[in-house]
């Protein structure tokens, strides 16, 4: 087979660091063509010289300068972008074959729609381009006859457990239900007086998973698992009522679906976002991913609950925004992406991060969706009305 180009949106981050892991597992399939993150020096320095990149893509100028000076006293041919609109250049270049988007926040949607646009395939791990405008993005995989892979776990289980070539009609291909599965997050057994007291270090210390800290605090919240309702309803074309979600501490069943014969078919697996990168990267055929097998001996047993929308309020406001549609997602978005960094900062505590996020539902003025530029219009509107409340 010919060999693949990849472009790394985020590539210093969680998700592209185990992208990386994957694709020096398999040097004769996959080549990287681009390496994309926000600020972080050192870390692409490395990758860089690891890698070898055609391009390296800085968002911040100061810090793609630096990057530039150390790579060329180092001897090596990686040409260094800087600005976001440089996220976009190395996504839709014709030599990338796909684009991992690992950008954390509403930051991965320009550059992730324009993939879209291009025909690529789209490793999606970036779940907030699809929460902002997920009508948007679906329209721009089927107008630029993209491949979009899912690899948030839940997703990557739901697309491994669907009829292959599943379209969306639930109803021909005798689907009940979506259940995704959530670990509960460090706080599951907390109660609410307890959670009043909860800092950024707490919410970053999760049971299962070593992630980025913004989707640590949304798994500690329940966020993330409304995130993912609303990205699996945009992937699949799956309706609110048949999107269920239950608590399995143990994160083994990454996520079922339910038939109505009675069957339920589900993906299990060790913990580990290697599983599902590697499974996108390589669809339809299946590649080895450096990861420990699931052992079942040592799996005590699995266990299930309801969770609780009095304590996790968030789970609640993304159902609700799911069923108003229109422009509600996004501002759901944008007002926790505000909240959780001033929570990461200690500047807010745990539970002001669903009080901000109803009070901007509530005053936003909710519109219908539109086209991508007016949404991103809501994002900055809503950004600024949430700081200003957090000042
Ligand atoms: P992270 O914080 O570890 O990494 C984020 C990456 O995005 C970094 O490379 C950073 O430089 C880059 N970035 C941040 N802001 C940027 C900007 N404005 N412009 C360009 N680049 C920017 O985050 P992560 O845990 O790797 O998560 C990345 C995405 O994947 C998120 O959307 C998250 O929800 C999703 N995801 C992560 C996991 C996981 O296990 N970590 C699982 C499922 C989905
Ligand atoms: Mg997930």
């Amino acid at each position: 087979m010919t060999i693949q180009n990849i472009t790394v949106l985020g590539s210093t981050g969680s998700i592209g660091g185990s992208t990386l892991d994957v694709v020096a597992m398999h040097p004769e399939r996959y080549q990287v063509y681009a390496l994309a993150a926000n600020s972080q020096v050192d870390k692409l320095f490395a990758q860089c010289q690891q890698f070898q990149p055609a391009f390296a893509v800085l968002v911040d100028v100061t810090a793609a300068a630096q990057l530039r000076n150390r790579l060329a006293a180092a001897g090596s041919r990686t040409e260094v972008l800087h600005g976001a609109a440089a996220l976009e250049t190395v996504s839709t270049a014709a030599e990338v074959d796909m684009v991992m988007a690992a950008i954390v926040g509403a930051a991965g949607l320009r550059p992730t729609i324009a993939a879209a646009l291009a025909g690529k395939r789209i490793l999606l791990a970036n779940k907030e381009s699809l929460v902002v405008a997920g009508e948007q993005f679906m329209q721009a995989v089927r107008r630029g006859g993209a491949e979009l892979l899912p690899v948030d776990s839940e997703h990557n289980a739901l697309f491994q457990s669907l009829p292959a070539g599943f379209a969306g009609d639930h109803v021909a291909a005798g689907i009940e239900e979506l259940i995704l599965t959530a670990s509960g997050g460090p706080f599951r057994q907390h109660s609410l007086q307890q959670l009043q007291q909860v800092t950024a270090e707490d919410a970053c210390r999760h049971p299962n998973w070593v992630m980025g800290r913004k989707i640590s605090v949304d798994s500690a919240s329940l966020m993330n698992k409304g995130l993912e309702v609303i990205e699996a309803h945009w992937l699949f074309a799956t309706p609110a009522e048949r999107i269920k979600v239950v608590v399995h501490p143990q994160s083994v069943i990454h996520s079922m679906v339910r038939y109505q014969d009675g069957s339920v078919i589900a993906q299990l697996g060790t913990p580990d976002m290697r599983t599902p990168i590697a499974y996108a990267m390589a669809w339809p055929q299946r590649i080895t991913a450096p990861v420990a097998p699931l052992d079942f001996m040592a799996l005590s047993g699995l266990t299930f609950e309801q969770p609780d929308l009095q304590r996790f309020p968030c789970l609640r406001l993304a159902f609700d925004c799911l069923r108003t549609g229109g422009d509600a997602s996004a501002v759901l978005n944008a007002a926790n992406e505000i909240a959780v960094a001033a929570f990461l900062d200690g500047r807010i505590a745990f539970l002001q991060i669903p009080q901000l996020i109803e009070r901007a539902l509530a005053q936003a003025e909710l519109a219908a969706s539109g086209d991508l530029d007016s949404l991103l219009e809501k994002d900055a509107m809503v950004r600024s009305l949430v700081q200003g409340w957090i000042a």
